[in-house]
């Protein structure tokens, strides 16, 4: 059970007010919030402890470095990842990404199929177009169906032993479709494709087993998971980010270096080049922490609770069409008034305080599939209320009187 008030009076965010009206935010899938237990590890860190990790033998050093290390034992812990080696810190998904696409350009050759769905966010389709240009291979999509859902039997058509990467979200964020991932990557690894996992709109209302789904790359970023900006993770297999060439040559990452050869460090630091978002890193940790103890079941339980709630709200105004209509959804309501661009309907909810998020949310494909230039998205997380979801019912129903 969520303990609604007791929650919300963790992130002081939660009391302000936005032209004049107290915040309303559901604007969630694009950022969460930060809690104060965050906050506190945040200013803990610049206020008593703030050193570069790894190099000094100082006092100050050792503190950052062994916090930094015990986030990443936090992170594999969630993640059920096998060895803590096999964490990966980066600044977030779309780095992450970035990462495996180019540490794939030399296992890669021309002829080789890659597969992408048809609900994925920019960051998850355009690094394998570039992936793709560089090394010729060729890049195949996973259609959708008009409620949302991939085409599963379009997807075994697509399979073949040419095939050598997959890479879907585990949550689309414009539309919230959950996405049967333990068969997407079963069905791939029959003939001997690594599957990526985006994992960013997943992570802050799932806690995926990386070993139990058999996932050869789960990708998350901190900000979605009440962690700060700037800070993710990338969960490899071994034997995987053993094959993979470096992304990023620098401090840190190296063995030996000489003007003739250098020799790379082992694992995680081959894939960790420069000074890190130290600060961010024991933060996401904190975050993971916070979550955990309020229990990912609870706040599934609670979200799919608003999730029911402001679907039945909003489908009874009439004109509004809802997409994304699976029934394996998370708090995630992608909508359009008749006749209404999204994003006016926007700036009117942001005069009445509320926060959502207008456009085609990095999904642009999606938002040609339905033809449509972008929708009004209002996604919830668990410090949310059936209260605020009132109010944005009443101001969608303001907003459609005064631009109809
Ligand atoms: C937010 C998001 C991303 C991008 O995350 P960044 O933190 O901007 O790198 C990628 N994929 C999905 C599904 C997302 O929701």
């Amino acid at each position: 059970m969520i303990d609604i008030n007791k929650i919300r009076k963790d992130f002081p965010i939660l009391n302000r007010q936005v032209n004049g009206k107290p915040l309303v935010y559901f604007d969630n899938a694009a950022t969460s919030q930060t809690p104060q237990q965050v906050i506190d590890v945040i200013v803990d860190y610049y206020s008593n402890y703030n050193a570069n990790i790894h190099r000094g033998v100082h006092a100050l050093s050792q503190e950052a470095t062994d916090k930094y290390e015990a986030a990443r034992h936090t992170i594999q812990k969630h993640f059920n990842a096998k060895q803590a080696y096999e964490v990966i810190f980066t600044s977030g998904t779309t780095h992450s990404i970035n990462l495996v696409a180019n540490g794939f350009t030399s296992i890669l050759k021309k002829g080789d199929q890659l597969i992408v769905s048809a609900l994925e966010h920019h960051s998850n389709i355009v690094p394998w177009q570039m992936l793709c240009e560089k090394t010729g291979a060729i890049l195949k999509v996973i259609p959708m169906t008009p409620e949302g859902e991939l085409d599963m039997e379009a997807y075994d058509a697509l399979l073949n032993d040419k095939t050598k990467l997959v890479f879907v979200n585990h949550i689309s964020n414009a539309l919230g479709t959950i996405n049967p991932i333990k068969s997407i990557i079963d069905k791939a690894h029959k003939f001997g494709a690594a599957v990526l996992i985006d994992g960013a709109q997943a992570s802050p209302h799932i806690k995926p087993d990386v070993q139990a789904l058999d996932v050869d790359f789960y990708v998350t970023s901190a900000h979605k998971i009440c962690g700060p900006t700037g800070v993710g993770m990338l969960y490899g297999k071994e034997e995987w980010l053993n094959k993979m060439e470096p992304y990023q040559g620098g401090g840190e990452m190296i063995d030996q270096v000489t003007f003739e050869k250098t020799t790379y460090a082992g694992l995680p630091h081959k894939f960790e080049a420069g000074t890190p978002n130290i600060c961010g890193g024991i933060a996401f940790g904190a975050a993971l922490d916070y979550m955990n103890a309020i229990g990912f079941d609870n706040i599934a339980e609670y979200e799919h609770e608003l999730l029911n709630y402001g679907t039945k709200q909003l489908q009874d105004i009439e004109g509004l069409k809802i997409y994304g209509t699976s029934k394996n959804k998370t708090s995630v309501i992608s909508f359009n008034l008749e006749g209404i661009h999204p994003y006016d309907v926007g700036t009117l909810l942001d005069k009445m305080g509320i926060a959502v998020r207008t456009g085609h949310h990095c999904a642009q494909p999606i938002m040609d599939y339905f033809k449509i230039p972008g929708t009004v998205r209002a996604s919830f997380a668990f410090y949310n209320t059936k209260e605020e979801i009132d109010t944005l019912v009443q101001g969608v129903k303001k907003a459609k009187m005064m631009l109809s």
